[in-house]
């Protein structure tokens, strides 16, 4: 995410890093870095304008700094405008105490609002609410299909009329369904179009009048760039809308429209869609984002990444077996899969400051690779030779390579894993881990 976004402004900035002293000279050669970085990051000329004047108005007066290198200063005036232009944030759903929570998703056809659907819906699960989906998605006939299916997969229900015609009856079915069925919240995936009309945007404020969201959100797709200002603006003045989703930031999107959408709405900016699974959605944090545009990581995002995958039953189960001296080959194929999770090293990687280079360096499907491999070395041991690896002889370790297809000094590198995992994972079951976690958040 906002990889040639960190990658133009980074260049721009090494280029002053050579300069050891601060003058006026330099510093307006690092602005115009600068602006030249966020145009090309796709920020709309305007806002690229309105963000340049406050800065060099900062950098410019801010002569007092000269023990500062050039360049830190100016990274540290261009996080501070970031973060001001990008909040204030504000992830919460405003989830009502009594009767449901009416959430309304709008947005172009394309721009991922139905896989937003329910990428919530998993949030609000995790949260133990109980969402409800309403298929109002009458323009795209796929739409109440591909609800349906996320529906299926996440045990969320969803409602839908056949051949409806009036997305407005459907969205006020659905409310009264959902409190039928005791569910808190309910969200609407609401009709698209390729390009905004009329059309699409009377059926929205209708939906809007007379169903009442308790939230409106904009899903924006954050591929397209300058079109996703003038469809956020187009939106904006239709309905009164309550936050933005801005998805595919996990592709070569830019990142720049982030700050133009957050410009022209003025409302905050909810939720970054990461990807295209269930569970890539990331509140959104204005220091996160330009720490890592910045090259400066981003360690709270880091933890949240780490907390998303530890299953505390599965480790509580963990502890447990451990204490019981029962920890197995098993429990080593338990944590890997926990790791080959898609793009989890990728994205741990990018969020650690300094490391966003090399985890470019380092392909990710090369160490998903190799987990793959250890995985299928585990799936070729027998149940006894899972329990207690020292019964592996040669013989044994040799038919284990071979049907994990792999050498055999890589089956001893899976034993030896054993070997040290079942110390260390004592050791995070005692609470050490949880220790960690803390001194990093702090
Ligand atoms: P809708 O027409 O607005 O309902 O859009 P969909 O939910 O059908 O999404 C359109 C396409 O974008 C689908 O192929 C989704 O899988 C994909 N998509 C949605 N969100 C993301 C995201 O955050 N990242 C990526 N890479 N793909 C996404």
């Amino acid at each position: 995410m906002f990889e040639s976004f960190q990658n133009s402004l980074q260049s721009a900035l090494k280029s002053l890093a050579g300069k050891g002293k601060l003058t006026e000279a330099n510093m307006r050669e690092g602005l115009k870095l600068v602006e030249n970085s966020l145009l090309e990051a796709d920020v709309s000329y305007a806002v690229v304008k309105d963000f340049m004047a406050s800065i060099s108005e900062r950098a410019l007066g801010e002569k007092v700094l000269l023990a500062l290198r050039p360049t830190d200063q100016l990274v540290g005036i261009v996080r501070d405008e970031l973060i001001n232009i990008l909040g204030p944030v504000d992830p919460s759903l405003h989830l009502k105490a009594n009767g449901p929570t009416i959430l309304m998703l709008c947005g172009l056809q394309g721009s991922g609002k139905t896989t937003t659907c329910g990428k919530l819906s998993r949030l609000l699960l995790n949260e133990k609410q109980k969402p409800f989906l309403v298929a109002a998605d009458l323009q795209r006939p796929a739409a109440i299909e591909q609800l349906h299916v996320i529906g299926r997969q996440l045990n969320v229900r969803v409602y839908s009329e056949l051949g409806a015609q009036d997305p407005v009856k459907v969205c006020q079915d659905g409310v009264r369904k959902a409190k039928e069925a005791g569910c808190n919240v309910v969200i609407l995936d609401t009709a698209g179009r390729l390009a905004i009309d009329k059309e699409l945007m009377d059926q929205l404020i209708r939906i809007d009048n007379r169903v009442q969201p308790d939230q409106a959100y904009l899903v924006v797709d954050g591929m397209t760039g300058q079109d996703a200002v003038n469809s956020a603006k187009a939106f904006n003045e239709a309905l009164e809308l309550d936050g933005v989703i801005m998805t595919k930031l996990d592709g070569d999107a830019r990142g720049g429209a982030l700050m133009s959408v957050k410009q022209v709405t003025g409302v905050p900016i909810k939720f970054l869609g990461t990807g295209e699974q269930l569970d890539a959605l990331e509140p959104f944090r204005p220091e996160g984002v330009v720490g890592r545009i910045l090259g400066l990581g981003d360690m709270v995002g880091l933890v949240d990444v780490i907390k998303s995958k530890v299953d505390a039953e599965e480790q509580k189960k963990l502890q447990d077996r451990l204490q019981a001296g029962q920890f197995t080959l098993d429990d080593v194929r338990k944590q890997l899969m926990m790791a080959r999770s898609p793009g989890l090293i990728q994205k741990m990687m990018m969020m650690m400051p300094g490391m966003g280079e090399i985890s470019k360096m380092l392909q990710d499907s090369n160490a998903e690779k190799g987990i793959g491999q250890q995985i299928g070395i585990i799936d070729s041991m027998t149940p006894a030779e899972r329990r207690n690896p020292k019964i592996i002889t040669p013989a044994r370790r040799n038919r284990i390579a071979k049907g994990a297809g792999v050498q055999a000094p890589m089956v001893n590198e899976v034993i030896k894993m054993f070997d040290i995992m079942g110390p260390m994972a004592k050791g995070m079951a005692g609470g050490n881990m949880g220790t960690a976690m803390k001194a990093i958040e702090q």
